[in-house]
C-alpha cells in the first residue's frame, strides 16, 4: 500500500463495491488502572452476555485474516473484540470472563512495560496466549509514533515486535497504533516491521484487504451500556 491516511481510506471507500470487504464488527477497549476499574469490569461483563444473547460470535486474527485473504467463512455475526495497553486486569478479570462466555480477544500489549506496576509482565501475557487469546503489539512505550525519528519508529515497531515474539516464541502480527495515530512513515515503519493486520481507532465495522494495516475499530467507552453497544454494532 503506497497510500497515506487519507488516500487510504478513500480505498476503503472504494472497496465496497469490491469482493474483498467483510462486515466485521471490531470494537475495542482502553482501560485505565484507576478506580473506576469495578465498574469497568461489570460493563465488560455484562456487554459479553449482550453480545452473546444478541448471536455474536467473537473471532480470533487468524479467523479474520483467513476470512479476508482465503475466503474461508465466519461465523453468523461476527465480532473482533480488543483490550488495549496490557493491564493486569486482562488476566485477573478480563480474561476469566471471556472463557465464562466461551469468547475470544485480543490483546495489544506494551512491551516496555513489563516490569512496571500494574501491567502485564511476561508470564502473564503468555498465560493469555495459551488460553487461546490473541496477543498484538501495542509499541514500546506507547507513543505517538507520527512524532518519532526514524530510529526511534523503528525501535517501537519493529523492536517491539521482537521483544513479543521472544515473550510469546511465536510469530506476532497484529498492531494497534497507541492514540490510533499514523501517518505514512508510520504505516511504512509498521509494514516494515512485518505486522500484516494493524488496527486505528478510526470508528467503523468493516475490514478490508485493501488497508489491512488500517483497521478501523469502535471505541467502547465507558459509559456506553450493554444495549448501547448493540445499538453501535447496528442494531440486533
Ligand atoms: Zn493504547
Amino acid at each position: 500500500m503506497k497510500s497515506g491516511g487519507a488516500s487510504a481510506q478513500i480505498e476503503l471507500r472504494r472497496a465496497e463495491s469490491a469482493d474483498d470487504l467483510l462486515r466485521v464488527a471490531t470494537i475495542f477497549r482502553e482501560y485505565a488502572a484507576s478506580l473506576a476499574i469495578d465498574l469497568c469490569f461489570q460493563n465488560f461483563d455484562a456487554e459479553l452476555a449482550a453480545l452473546q444473547n444478541a448471536g455474536y460470535h467473537t473471532v480470533s486474527q487468524a479467523q479474520l485474516f483467513d476470512a479476508l485473504y482465503h475466503g474461508t467463512p465466519l461465523p453468523p455475526k461476527p465480532v473482533l473484540i480488543s483490550v488495549d495497553d496490557g493491564y493486569v486486569d486482562d488476566v485477573t478479570r478480563i480474561l476469566p470472563a471471556l472463557q465464562r462466555h466461551h469468547m475470544v480477544a485480543t490483546f495489544f500489549v506494551i512491551t516496555g512495560r513489563f516490569t512496571m506496576p500494574g501491567f502485564l509482565d511476561p508470564g502473564q501475557v503468555r498465560r493469555l496466549d495459551r488460553a487461546g487469546m490473541d496477543i498484538g503489539d501495542h509499541t514500546a512505550h506507547h507513543v505517538d509514533l507520527r512524532l518519532l525519528t526514524p530510529a526511534q519508529l523503528r525501535a517501537e515497531t519493529l523492536g517491539s515486535r521482537r521483544v513479543m515474539q521472544r515473550t510469546l516464541g511465536h510469530f506476532v502480527y497484529a498492531f494497534a497504533y497507541p492514540f490510533g495515530a499514523e501517518n505514512q512513515a508510520v504505516l511504512d515503519a509498521v509494514r516494515a516491521a512485518g505486522f500484516t493486520m494493524a488496527y486505528t481507532t478510526a470508528g467503523g465495522t468493516t475490514e478490508s484487504t485493501s488497508a489491512p494495516l488500517l483497521m478501523p475499530r469502535l471505541h467502547i467507552g465507558r459509559a456506553v451500556t450493554p444495549s448501547g453497544l448493540l445499538a453501535l454494532l447496528g442494531g440486533a
